[in-house]
């Protein structure tokens, strides 16, 4: 995979690819990372990158003929890659939209500041406008750092462990479920029991139980529409059970009404 970052902040990028599983990544060649600075493709001595709104108003806009310069330098480099531009109005960024991408060849991220990017720029230069989330960035690069770090760690070979991107979060549309480490106990609080036991089949049971309860719990969206396993069916069964049971005999009593003679 290669990514090519056109920013004005090439430093902050840099840095992001020097550390951990970004640098294993590239270090091993699963990632090709290159950060294009936008100011070096700006005429005049001050190399300006914005200019005043047409219109009026205030705040900047980030200039076209700069920006599609690089970007054409950008697909030199990377031949077939998906163009994307960084925008709170994109389409919202997820699990599955990374997994889409980190099938692609290569990706070049347009990071806008100031007000924007020149519309024109999404018109004739970009394939996918991706936002991070209904919020207000002040510029792309953590937003385009975002991206190119859940779209590496999908990468063949990227995690040390092919599985552990597999339980992850979001994969077959469950959340990850808790987890636990030295020690057993810490401020009252102690670790499952099961997690001690040694025994594995009770442990992935536990595991898949709790998955499915903080899915349920937090994100029920989720659920909806996900194909349940015969065990999930059975546990969600159970919970319900227990919840009609709590909510009918919130005093603990039993569910059966004391038969007549005894
Ligand atoms: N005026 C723009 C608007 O309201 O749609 C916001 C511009 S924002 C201050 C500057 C840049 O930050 C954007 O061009 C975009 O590249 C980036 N950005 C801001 N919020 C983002 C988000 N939620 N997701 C992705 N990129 C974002």
């Amino acid at each position: 995979m290669k990514f090519v970052v056109l920013t004005i902040f090439p430093e902050l990028i840099q840095s992001f690819w020097e550390n951990g599983i970004m640098r294993r990544a590239g270090n091993s060649g699963a990632i090709e990372a290159e950060a294009i600075n936008i100011r070096d493709f700006a005429l005049g001595r001050h190399r300006v990158t914005d200019d005043r709104p047409y219109g009026g108003g205030c705040g900047m806009v980030m200039k076209p003929d700069p920006l599609a310069a690089a970007i054409q330098t950008a697909r030199h480099k990377a031949p077939g890659a998906t163009t994307v531009l960084l925008s709170p109005q994109g389409r919202r960024f997820d699990q599955a939209m990374a997994r889409d991408l980190a099938g692609r060849p290569a990706l070049i991220f347009v990071c806008g500041r100031y007000e924007g990017v020149d519309e024109r720029i999404s018109e004739l230069f970009v394939d996918l406008e991706i936002s991070l989330g209904d919020f207000v960035l002040t510029g792309g690069e953590v937003a385009a750092m975002a991206v190119m770090d859940a779209v590496t760690r999908l990468l063949p070979g990227v995690l040390g462990n092919e599985d552990s991107a597999e339980q992850d979060s979001f994969n077959r549309q469950r959340l990850d479920h808790a987890h636990f480490t030295r020690p057993p106990e810490f401020e009252g609080r102690a670790v499952p029991e099961v997690l001690l036991s040694g025994h594995h089949d009770q442990i992935a049971l536990w595991r898949r139980a709790d998955a499915l309860l903080r899915t349920f719990a937090r994100r029920p969206d989720l659920l909806r529409g996900a194909t349940l396993s015969p065990e999930e069916i059975a546990l969600l069964r159970a919970w319900h059970r227990e919840l009609e049971r709590i909510i009918h005999h919130p005093d603990g009593g039993s569910p059966d009404p004391p038969s007549s003679d005894g």
